[in-house]
């Protein structure tokens, strides 16, 4: 392959988003020559690979919402991607405990939600909840059977080799840095050379915001990075649940709240909590990006979201620092845990577009110029939903080329 070569699709970032848009791209028009570019030594280096692993069933969403959609679909979709590629995965179900009164009237609020977005759900009151999960406390829970557990790396790593079977190019170590966009073409500046292709679908996660402003596109959103910091448990505590135990969400902030994983390894996580992260890709708890934190200073979307959130902000960060108040979160629904209990475990950094006006966007976001797609926004749970999404964005792909020639047959009867 010469960087000379004219690809049909080039697409950005070898994320979970953009590894299904590649393989679905290239089922669909199997004679169009795709390349796909990660600036990382492999698939899944980023938001992908540090996640909690949770197929998640949809539990929160609003009811026809993007969001609720894509999860419902994602579950059987991911399924029948790991069974078609012999993958490992785990339907443990998951159960949303309630801790005291409040909690429990909004877990009726959230059993509803599951019946509304048509999700099997089970209702348990405490002596349902303590027989079936003896080491946690609660007034009551939501059994949702239908939550999984997988590695998405992995996930990943098939989805790249499908794509290569069919034709698919994959390029790592191949970072862009420059994007021009031509009447007939795209030109990619990369660190690997340079790469031209009639269409661009870029799903660069914790740089949408960068990638988009390098074709000069207008829009009203910035990244700002949310670390989401886990703790692992002694390998004594792996069959300490049966299933994901989770807090119940305030709905208006519903990422928050740290949940005991089960890992598709047979280990058990606690996590994540979402404190502010001063550098995007930085993993480390003081890893600071002097670009990233002026980028994030200058721009008002960020501090409105800090002053609205103050509060929380505040008990995320001391709770970061302090991890005694990081094990009472977890106490309140399985009080035998420890200090000790709490061993180091990877950060992850989620990608969360924010508005100027600080509106945090929890649904998908997308930014088009003639020539390219942006997937600005792909939030928690895109990992679920990335098959359905993958399509999605080859519908809009496939509707975007039939109005470009429609539109040039137009103008040549004319
Ligand atoms: C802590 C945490 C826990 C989560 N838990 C879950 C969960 O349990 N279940 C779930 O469904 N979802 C979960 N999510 C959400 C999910 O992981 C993400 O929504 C999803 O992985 C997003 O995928 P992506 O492909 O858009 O982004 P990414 O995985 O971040 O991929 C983007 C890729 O683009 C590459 N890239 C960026 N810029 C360039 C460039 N200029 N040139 C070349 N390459 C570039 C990056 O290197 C990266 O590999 C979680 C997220 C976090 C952070």
């Amino acid at each position: 392959m010469s960087s000379s070569t004219l690809f049909d699709y080039l697409i950005i970032g070898g994320g979970i988003v953009g590894l299904s848009t590649a393989w679905q791209l290239q089922q669909r028009f199997p004679d169009r020559r795709i390349l796909l570019v990660e600036k990382e030594g492999r698939f899944a280096a980023h938001q992908t690979g540090h996640n909690s692993g949770v197929i998640h069933a949809g539990v929160y969403y609003a009811p026809g919402s993007l969001k609720a959609r894509f999860c419902r679909e994602g579950v059987a979709a991911t399924i029948r991607f790991c069974d078609d590629n012999g993958i490992p995965y785990q339907q443990c179900g998951k159960l949303l405990v309630a801790t005291d009164a409040k909690e429990f009237e909004r877990m009726q609020a959230l059993y509803q939600r599951c019946q509304q977005n048509k999700i099997e759900v089970e209702w348990l009151d405490a002596g349902q909840l303590h027989q079936l999960e003896p080491n946690i406390a609660g007034v009551g829970a939501i059994r949702v059977p239908s939550t999984g557990i997988v590695d998405y790396a992995r996930v990943c790593d098939a989805l790249a080799e499908r794509f290569r079977q069919l034709g698919g190019i994959t390029r790592l170590n191949t970072e862009v840095r420059a994007l021009q966009e031509r009447t007939d073409r795209i030109v990619a500046t990369t660190s690997g050379g340079s790469y031209s292709a009639r269409y661009l679908i870029a799903c660069s996660g914790l740089m949408a915001d960068r990638t988009t402003r390098m074709l000069g596109i207008e829009t009203e959103f910035q990244i700002v990075p949310f670390r989401g910091e886990y703790y692992r448990l002694p390998a004594r505590h792996n069959q300490i649940v049966k299933h994901l135990i989770y807090p119940i969400p305030d709905p208006e902030l519903p990422f928050l709240g740290v949940h005991l994983t089960r890992m598709i390894d047979g280990s058990v996580t606690v996590g994540p909590n979402a404190v502010q992260g001063w550098k995007r890709e930085g993993y480390g708890r003081i890893n600071i990006s002097l670009r990233d934190v002026a980028e994030m200073v200058r721009f008002p979307g960020f501090w409105r979201v800090l002053f609205s959130h103050l509060g929380t902000g505040l008990k995320e960060t001391r709770d970061s620092w302090w991890k005694r108040g990081y094990l009472r979160r977890v106490q309140k629904y399985c009080p035998q845990l420890r200090l000790t209990d709490l061993e180091p475990y990877p950060a992850g950094i989620r990608a969360q577009a924010v508005l100027r006006d600080g509106t945090l966007v929890h649904d998908f976001l997308f930014a088009e110029s003639p020539r390219s797609l942006h997937v600005c926004n792909a939030p928690s749970p895109a990992a679920t939903s990335a098959l359905p999404i993958g399509n999605y964005i080859v519908d809009k792909l496939s509707a975007k080329l039939a109005q470009a020639r429609e539109a040039s047959e137009a103008a040549t009867l004319r």
